[in-house]
């Protein structure tokens, strides 16, 4: 036997939970690749051990100290956790499941999801060696100096950025009614009042602020800012901006991620608690339901749709992505469960991307009624059975979606102040452009970004 050790680290950057790489490589003998064999062999089908085993290396942090592993427990008490040696002949797990059966139980699986074993042959030498390729949870210290930087000087910057923003839209050609404000100022105006999060009544200080400061050319009456939102011309021009927004960060972001999640018209109703405790809060109040996709590095949003409460996530993943693809070069496309579809697995793929969406319990790997995308279902299938870490590393990325929408809710509030259908959409719009203000702002302090809009116009 061969005794060979080598150590090197390789950095993945993800803007939540960095992940570091610590590969370790080993020697091993010829009975660990056999093991591994009959290990993919069974891998076609999860068993529930499997499952929880997964489940454990993607929520909880696993600890090492020389070749023992502890797995807190899914049960027990906080800190209370399980001993594993993941000896790969017979691995050891001092839980009742494995001392009492003597199977591998879900701890050693979640053990064996975070080292993820890989085997080479070298013809010259004649020797194996087994590459261990550890996924490590590391927080990173957050960038202080420019997010500093970035929070203090927001407000100014995000006028700026807007005002230059606004300046690319132009004059729609229908004209309703008597004169008014400019296209230009009326988005400005709207915009910079769901920034300010205030009554408009409170906001009309910051407006009159923004008219000294050259950003529009009149200030507008303080009714007068509802009634734009109403307007249902703004709605496909609030939807450009978003993208044109997003456009700075084309050279950043090559992982998406996919999500929807809902707006109320009540300050006190929730949509997590709505949609999965209190199941008549969807009934009695009004919603918006957002569909967007983002950037996981900045939480940029790249593309949106907006729909009422009950339309379902699935249809609207196409055209995300498309849209997306139309600006970026997309590398990986992240979703949940519910966006699993044959169609939407071939849209991401047709963009060059790879998806990675997880399959359901009861998904299996044969053909349905013949469909056109059977073989990439199947393939799909396969290399998630096959390929769980780096699945689950690659997937974890969509958690980032969720963030953007806790950014959004948390910063712009996740309530509509609007009464009417129009201007709620239009509001819920303007809160997702004002993210994607927000990020950019961060990206030029932290990423040293100069954005600049309207490229092709210029
Ligand atoms: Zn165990």
């Amino acid at each position: 036997m061969l005794y060979k050790t080598e150590t090197l680290s390789v950095a993945s950057n993800n803007q939540q939970g960095l992940e570091t790489n610590a590969i370790a490589r080993i020697s091993s003998f010829r009975q660990v690749y056999c093991a591994s064999l009959a290990y993919e062999r069974q891998g076609a089908q999860m068993d529930i051990r499997q499952q929880k085993g997964l489940q454990i290396a993607a929520t909880k942090k696993l600890t090492q100290s020389g070749n023992r592993w502890f797995v807190p427990s899914q049960s027990g008490q906080r800190g209370e956790s399980y001993v594993v040696v993941p000896d790969v002949s017979s691995p050891q797990c001092n839980c009742p499941d494995h001392e009492l059966r003597q199977v591998k139980c879900k701890h050693i699986f979640a053990v064996e999801f975070v080292i993820q074993r890989e085997f080479t042959f070298n013809e010259e030498t004649q020797t194996e060696t087994m590459t261990e390729i550890v996924t490590v949870k590391q927080t990173y210290k957050q960038e202080w100096t420019a997010y500093n930087q970035a929070q203090t000087q927001e407000k100014d910057q995000f006028q700026t950025l807007l005002r230059e923003l606004c300046k690319g839209v132009g004059e729609p050609s229908q004209t309703i009614g008597r004169p008014r404000l400019p296209f230009e100022d009326m988005i400005f105006a709207v915009a910079f009042k769901v920034y300010s999060t205030v009554s408009q009544r409170r906001f009309m200080s910051d407006l009159r602020d923004a008219h000294t400061k050259g950003y529009i050319s009149k200030v507008p009456h303080f009714n007068s800012i509802s009634n734009y939102l109403e307007n249902e011309v703004l709605t496909p021009y609030l939807t450009m901006l978003i993208e044109e927004s997003s456009l700075p960060l084309q050279a950043v972001e090559s992982s998406f991620a996919v999500d929807s999640s809902g707006f109320s018209t009540c300050r006190f109703v929730q949509w997590v608690e709505a949609k999965y405790t209190n199941p008549t809060l969807m009934t009695k109040r009004e919603w918006v339901k957002v569909h967007l996709m983002c950037g996981v590095k900045t939480n940029i949003v790249t593309a949106v749709e907006i729909t009422d409460r009950f339309a379902g996530d699935c249809p609207q993943f196409k055209g995300l992505v498309e849209t997306t693809g139309q600006n970026f070069t997309m590398a990986e496309v992240s979703a949940d469960k519910p966006y699993l579809s044959s169609d939407n697995l071939q849209t991401v793929v047709d963009h060059n991307a790879m998806p990675y969406i997880p399959f359901k319990s009861n998904s299996v790997s044969s053909s349905r009624r013949g469909t056109p995308s059977t073989a990439l279902w199947k393939q799909m299938f396969h290399f998630y059975s096959f390929n769980q870490a780096r699945f689950m590393q690659c997937y974890h990325k969509r958690s980032n979606v969720e963030t953007t929408f806790h950014m959004i809710k948390s910063k712009f509030g996740d309530a509509l102040r609007s009464k009417t259908r129009t201007a709620q959409i239009n509001e819920a719009l303007c809160k997702v452009l004002c993210h994607n203000l927000c990020c950019l702002i961060q990206s030029m302090f932290e990423l040293e970004i100069k954005p600049e809009f309207w490229a092709e116009a210029a």
